[in-house]
């Protein structure tokens, strides 16, 4: 699928973690050919594990499936909002070929808002970065979360 259907696909993901609390985040691994390896969505919340962020466990059940240890070589990370340092990281460890993301993250953002860890040119491995991908849709479902959370 190409990477606007994968968003799509992520943001029903995102949707279902803000159903059970997390944060709305979502994340497709798609394969060289465009087939989706991996998804996975936040479960910080659901599993009281800071590090269970949707690109993580996306990263790591695709190198799972895709064949060539762990290396993700010609895969795509597509997000739902742009990663922060740590799956940022996870990306370019992963040696993924592409990140495509939705919205902004002005405040963590690690591709390209607060920092740019994916294309430090002093890293051997430099994946493309797509940003802004259904950018609204995937703003407003982090803002209505946000905003629903204020209410309670
Ligand atoms: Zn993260």
């Amino acid at each position: 699928m190409s990477p606007e259907q994968a968003m799509g696909r992520a943001l029903e993901l995102a949707a279902a973690a803000g159903e059970w609390g997390d944060t709305p985040i979502g994340a497709v691994v798609l394969g060289p050919d465009g087939a989706v390896l991996a998804e996975a969505a936040n479960e910080r919340e659901k599993h009281g594990d800071p590090t269970a962020h949707a690109e993580v466990l996306a990263l790591r059940a695709a190198a799972r499936v895709h064949g060539d240890g762990w290396r993700l070589t010609g895969a795509t990370l597509v997000v739902t909002l742009e990663p922060c340092t740590m799956c940022a990281g996870a990306a370019v460890l992963s040696r993924v070929d592409r990140v495509v993301y939705g919205a902004h993250d002005p405040k963590a953002g690690a591709a390209g808002s607060l920092w740019d860890v994916v294309r430090d040119r002093r890293l051997n491995h430099r994946p493309q970065v797509v940003a802004g991908v259904r950018e609204a849709e995937c703003g407003a479902l982090l803002r209505e979360f946000f905003a629903s959370r204020r209410g309670l």
